[in-house]
C-alpha cells in the first residue's frame, strides 16, 4: 500500500517536475520521492547521482567524473531548490564518482561537508588522487590514436570511416580534449567527516538519512544512502544495471554486503549506473549471480585451478538474460570473466590491501 502511494505521488510530482528541470544538459532529473530526486547520467555523462532536499540544506550523493557534470548538475538543482548544498556523500572512492566534489565547495563554500566510509577517504588518498597522474598519460595517449585515425580515415579494424563516424570521432577528440584541460586542473577535495559502520543526519520534518556501510563490496569502502522513511536508498555501485565493476572488489565478501543491502526496507533504488530501479528485481538477479560465481570459484580454487583452468571451468552463461545491458553474449562473458578473475584472486588470497 505504501509502495502503491509513493509510486502515485512520484508519478505526479513527475510532471511537474520536468518542466521546471528541462535544460540539464547531462541529466535526467526525477523526483521519486518528496524532496527525494534521482540524477541519471545522459550524454555522456555515465554516473549518477541523488539529491535531497532538507528543510533548510541539501545533500548530494556522489559527484561524477567531470566537475563540469557537477556544475551542469548543481545548475539543475536550482530548478528543484534554492537550499545550499551542505552535505557531499562519496559512496566509494572511484574517480567517476569523486572528481567533481571540488565544484560543491567551489560553488558553495567552505561549510561542506564531505562524508565518506574511514576507508574510501584512505584510498582516496592513495587510489584517486594519484590516478589522476594515470588519466594525464592515457587521456592524450587516447587523443592522439583518435587523431591519427581521423586523419588516416580508418577506423581501428582499418574500414574507411563514414561521414558519421567522423563526426563522431570529431566530436570525441573535442570532449576528450576539454576533459584534458580538467584533468589538468583538478583537486579532489577529501571527506571531512569518516565514519565505520553509519552516520546518520536527523533533519526538520522528521527527514532522517542513514548512511551506512555493511562490509567490503564493490570496493572495501562503499556505503549505501538510506531514507527509511521515503523507502529510498541510493546504492552507489554495489548494484547498477548490470554486473558492477570488479576490478578493486572482493566479491566473497560483496554478497553478504548486498544481503544486508537487500534487507532494508526500500521500494525504490538509485543505482551508481543505470536507470532508477522500482523493486528489488535487479538486486535479487544480482546476488544470484554472485553467488552462482563464488560456489563455482570456491569448487574450482578447491580443485586446486589455476586462474586460467577457472576462468574455463566456471559457467554463468544461465545468467545472462538477466542482464539485457549487454548486448551480446560475448559482452556479457566478458564481464562474467572479469567477476571470476577477482573472486579467484580474492580466494587465492592475492589481494592485499
Ligand atoms: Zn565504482
Amino acid at each position: 500500500m505504501r509502495k502503491f502511494r509513493l509510486a502515485g505521488c512520484s508519478a505526479l510530482i513527475l510532471i511537474c517536475a520536468a518542466a521546471a528541470l528541462a535544460g540539464g544538459q547531462f541529466f535526467d532529473v526525477t523526483q521519486v520521492a518528496d524532496g527525494v530526486y534521482a540524477a541519471i547520467g545522459k550524454n555522456g555523462a555515465f554516473c549518477n547521482a541523488a539529491v535531497v532536499v532538507n528543510g533548510v540544506d541539501a545533500l548530494v550523493v556522489d559527484t561524477h567524473l567531470r566537475p563540469i557534470w557537477a556544475h551542469d548538475l548543481i545548475q539543475q538543482m536550482k530548478g528543484i531548490t534554492d537550499k545550499p548544498v551542505r552535505y557531499v556523500v562519496n559512496t566509494h572512492w572511484h574517480p567517476d564518482h569523486v572528481q567533481g566534489n571540488e565544484a560543491y565547495v567551489n560553488v558553495f563554500g567552505p561549510t561542506v561537508e564531505y562524508l565518506a566510509q574511514h576507508n574510501t577517504r584512505e584510498d582516496m588518498i592513495h587510489k584517486a588522487i594519484p590516478s589522476i597522474q594515470d588519466s594525464l598519460r592515457d587521456v592524450p595517449e587516447a587523443i592522439a590514436k583518435m587523431e591519427k585515425s581521423l586523419a588516416d580515415g580508418k577506423d581501428a579494424q582499418g574500414q574507411p570511416l563514414t561521414p558519421e563516424a567522423r563526426s563522431a570521432l570529431t566530436a570525441q577528440i573535442a570532449d576528450q580534449k576539454a576533459y584534458l584541460g580538467e584533468l589538468k586542473q583538478m583537486k579532489i577535495t577529501l571527506p571531512t567527516i569518516t565514519f565505520e559502520r553509519s552516520l546518520y543526519l536527523h533533519k526538520p520534518g522528521d527527514r532522517t538519512i542513514q548512511i551506512l556501510y555493511f562490509g567490503k563490496g564493490h570496493t572495501r569502502g562503499d556505503v549505501v544512502v538510506f531514507l527509511p522513511k521515503e523507502k529510498v536508498v541510493a546504492t552507489g555501485d554495489l548494484v547498477t544495471n548490470g554486473i558492477p565493476f570488479m576490478r578493486d572488489a572482493y566479491p566473497v565478501e560483496w554478497v553478504s554486503t548486498l544481503e544486508a543491502l537487500q534487507q532494508l526496507d526500500w521500494a525504490v533504488a538509485i543505482p551508481g549506473h543505470g536507470d532508477v530501479q522500482h523493486g528489488k528485481e535487479q538486486i535479487g538477479r544480482l546476488i544470484s549471480f554472485m553467488k552462482d560465481m563464488v560456489t563455482q570459484v570456491k569448487a574450482a580454487v578447491a580443485a586446486g585451478k589455476n586462474l586460467e583452468d577457472t576462468k574455463k571451468a566456471v559457467d554463468l552463461s544461465s545468467h545472462a538474460p538477466d542482464f539485457p545491458v549487454y548486448k551480446t553474449p560475448a559482452a556479457f562473458q566478458r564481464t562474467a570473466q572479469g567477476a571470476v578473475e577477482r573472486t579467484w584472486m580474492e580466494l587465492s588470497g592475492k589481494i592485499t590491501d
